[in-house]
């Protein structure tokens, strides 16, 4: 049988061959892109190229990029969803087009990986008509023509519309917000013969064909509301390793191909319960192996388990994983780790090792407590008579981080039944608290700032200082990890293996309090990111898009500076306006991460 491995290899040769350069790929965490906080597909990190500008290696380009995409999170226990996932990617940047894609794509499924031409289908976009009747973009009978030219017969191509056959980000045409680029795409099926039932097409979800690769003609842009062509027409493929290497060997679970299978070895060695012998077993190992893979894979970049963007995806992801271990009987301390070690030949894994398996301890530890804690609630409810109702359920995940999955099992256990009524009222509690939350992510995707009062604008100016003395008490090591600011205090996180002690408190107090009372100017300048490091400028919030940077230097930036920092501001145009700068309090966050709190006093 042909490895991952091998079939990535196989890929970026072929296309090498064919005039493409590699590029390196992107890092699946993305700081400071408003947008996203996940790379979630392979031309991410393409996109001023597909727009137009031109890339230092040419138009024909080549990659194998990680992925995660959390939209399909609740799908994961099937046969073929994960959320993480490596994805093989070509493009060309306004050079061939739908000829050579189409045919090239057909080459390397069959000639290279030698799947059967007869397994293969197809689909092609059904073309985009406004309201009115009036053609927007036409049906893709170029691509339709290719296929039948190549030797797919008609039987197996099918036109959809925008829904399954159009390519953004953000999905269909409508959904496209200004500036974001898309197009017609044309998929390619892998079918597995089974189940047979009428009116079984392509993008049936019985599970019999398999989506293995996407050729989206990238030439639209949306503006103004409209879409309208690109100065240049691209190709964007991508297809998802591990689907393709289903194909190949023809067969039809993901979870028994590379690293997920060996995962699901790894959990079978601490579970009671074997793998293909109860579906709903089943789906707990699918979603511990899914979830822990992406979650040591976002760990390996440097992020923590914590309450906000990445570090609570990975705190999700880490305790969906604590949970379902529960349902497979794990009863093993530091399981999670153990499980993970499978993964430790990657490169990546393995240099951070250290930093991964004392935060998924730390993590599963946490959690094992909370989930001990809803127990004893719960056994309690019961023993003393009562029912447990929405209410009671919707508290106990509110207020302790008990999930409901894990409430209606334990329910379910005693042969308890909690009725549809009680759900609902959960569920809608539950929406309530979706809609509050949402609404909180999206004041804090601004930059971390609550809003841009003086007093917010002094405390972010005063982090500025407090990372430069961090830096120069403790070593060069420290950097920070995120921050938050409400016009009360300022919150601080930074790489640190211990807690302060009150000397070290005392010295960054003192150093940043001196730079406040020598009045120093704060200028800010605009410049390009590789030069802005160069020039030694801290960048934590590194805009990866942008072509220029502001760069904010507390000093003289040409001369003697306190601090230069990569950033968005605001900030105050002179250190004395800060007032005096207090640390009131520390805690220890997980592994290797510090938190300080400080206000200022005027
Ligand atoms: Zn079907
Ligand atoms: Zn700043």
């Amino acid at each position: 049988m042909v490895s991952v491995d091998e079939i990535r290899k196989k890929y970026l040769d072929f296309f090498k061959k064919k005039g493409h350069k590699e590029i390196s790929p992107a890092p699946l965490v993305l700081e400071g892109d408003p947008t996203t906080l996940f790379t979630s597909a392979g031309m991410q990190p393409l996109i001023p190229y597909l727009k137009g500008e031109k890339h230092p290696l040419g138009r024909r380009l080549c990659d194998s990029q990680p992925s995660l995409r959390l939209q399909d999170i609740e799908e994961v226990g099937d046969n073929r969803h994960t959320t993480f996932f490596e994805m093989l990617g070509n493009w060309s940047l306004g050079d061939y087009f739908k000829e050579e894609q189409l045919s090239w794509c057909l080459e390397f499924f069959t000639k290279e990986l030698g799947i059967k031409k007869e397994k293969l289908w197809v689909s092609v976009f059904e073309g985009l008509k406004d309201k009115s009747g009036k053609e927007i973009v036409p049906r893709d009978e170029t691509s339709y023509n290719i296929w039948l030219k190549l030797g797919i017969p008609k039987e197996r191509i099918f036109f959809y519309g925008p829904q399954k056959n159009w390519w953004s980000r953000s999905g269909d045409p409508e959904l496209m917000p200004e500036g974001e680029i898309g197009g017609p795409d044309s998929e390619v099926f892998y079918d597995f013969g089974k189940p047979q039932h009428s009116g079984c097409h392509p993008n049936c979800d019985c599970g019999r064909f398999l989506e293995i690769g996407n050729s989206v003609f990238i030439q639209y842009e949306k503006k103004n509301g409209k879409l309208v062509e690109l100065p240049q027409k691209n190709v964007d493929f991508g297809g998802g390793l591990e689907r393709i290497a289903m194909a190949v060997s023809s067969q039809n679970d993901i979870f028994k191909i590379g690293t997920l299978k060996d995962l699901v070895s790894k959990i079978e060695e601490v579970s009671a319960f074997h793998y293909g012998e109860e579906e709903k077993k089943d789906k707990s190992f699918r979603i511990v192996a899914d979830h822990l893979r992406a979650a040591v894979n976002i760990l390996a970049e440097g992020v923590y388990p914590a309450n906000k963007l990445h570090g609570y995806v990975a705190r999700r992801l880490i305790r969906k994983s604590v949970f379902h271990l529960y349902f497979l009987g794990v009863e093993k301390n530091n399981a999670l780790s153990f499980i993970a070690t499978s993964l430790k030949g990657q490169e990546k894994i393995s240099k951070n090792w250290d930093f991964i398996d004392e935060n998924l301890n730390f993590e599963e530890a946490k959690f094992k407590q909370i989930m001990e804690k809803g127990v004893r609630k719960l056994d309690k409810i019961i023993s003393e008579g009562n029912k447990v109702d929405g209410k009671m359920a919707f508290d106990l995940y509110q207020n302790d981080g008990f999930p409901l999955e894990l409430t209606l099992e334990f329910l379910g256990q005693r042969g308890i039944n909690f009725d549809k009524k009680a759900e609902e009222v959960f569920r809608s509690e539950f929406e309530k608290h979706k809609e509050l939350s949402r609404k909180t992510a999206a004041r804090i995707f601004k930059g971390g700032l609550a809003d841009h009062s003086f007093e917010v604008t002094k405390l972010h100016t005063a982090t500025h200082l407090i990372h430069s003395a961090l830096r120069k008490v403790l070593g060069e090591g420290v950097s920070q990890k995120g921050s938050n600011i409400t016009s009360e205090r300022l919150r601080f996180d930074f790489s640190f293996d211990r807690k302060l002690t009150d000397e070290e408190i005392n010295k960054v107090e003192k150093m940043v309090n001196e730079v406040i009372k020598r009045g120093l100017p704060v200028f800010f300048e605009e410049k390009p990111l590789d030069e802005a490091i160069s020039e030694g400028a801290l960048h934590f919030f590194a805009e990866r898009y942008g072509k220029t940077v502001k760069v904010y230097t507390v000093g003289d930036p040409e001369g003697e500076y306190f601090s230069k920092e990569v950033c968005g501001g605001p900030h105050v145009k002179n250190t004395k306006e800060i007032g005096r700068v207090k640390i009131i309090k520390q805690e220890k966050l997980g592994a290797g991460v510090i938190r300080i709190y400080a206000v200022a006093e005027s």
